[in-house]
């Protein structure tokens, strides 16, 4: 589903359930990336990957769905996780020389990272937003992001422990 019609969809239901108490974030959220990398690297978490971004990031990469199990995921519990490097890095991170950093599969990352940052449990409170903010600079600048894209983006992460 393309952003627009996700956008349509969120605001519709809205108007119809009445939608309860608006959240504590209702009037937007500041955030545009520093390409700082900090989300992709450091202590070693999970990267969940379903089988249609599989096939979507295999495809891109030229790789059968069975070459990208074997080469680029593990197990985890109920899913499966893209692998990192030794050092905690995404294996799709790309460390630049002027510091900045990029995605190797920009165009067909995983919806967790199409996400970041507005996932539950970064939402939970406006502590729990300050405290992701210390780890990510790109939070609190530029424009605010509306609710209907934050609501969105909660709902493509429906079904992931983020
Ligand atoms: S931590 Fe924040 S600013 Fe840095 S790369 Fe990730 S999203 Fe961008």
């Amino acid at each position: 589903m393309r952003v627009r019609e996700k956008v349509q969809e969120v605001l519709r239901e809205a108007v119809v359930s009445g939608s309860g108490t608006a959240p504590w974030y209702a009037k937007g959220l500041r955030f545009a990336c520093t390409r700082c990398g900090n989300c992709c690297s450091g202590a070693s978490g999970f990267v969940w990957v379903g089988p249609t971004e599989i096939e979507r990031i295999a495809a891109y990469l030229g790789l059968s769905v069975e070459a990208f199990h074997r080469k680029h995921l593990r197990r985890a519990g109920w899913g499966r996780s893209l692998l990192e490097k030794p050092n905690g890095d995404c294996e799709f991170l790309e460390r630049r020389p002027d510091g900045t950093t990029g995605c190797l599969i920009h165009p067909v990352r995983p919806i967790q990272c199409r996400t970041w940052p507005f996932w539950k449990s970064n939402l939970e409170s406006p502590e729990a937003w300050k405290r992701t903010a210390a780890g990510c600079p790109g939070i609190g600048r530029s424009e605010a992001y509306p609710l209907p894209i934050i609501k969105a983006a909660l709902q493509d992460n429906g079904r992931r422990p983020l």
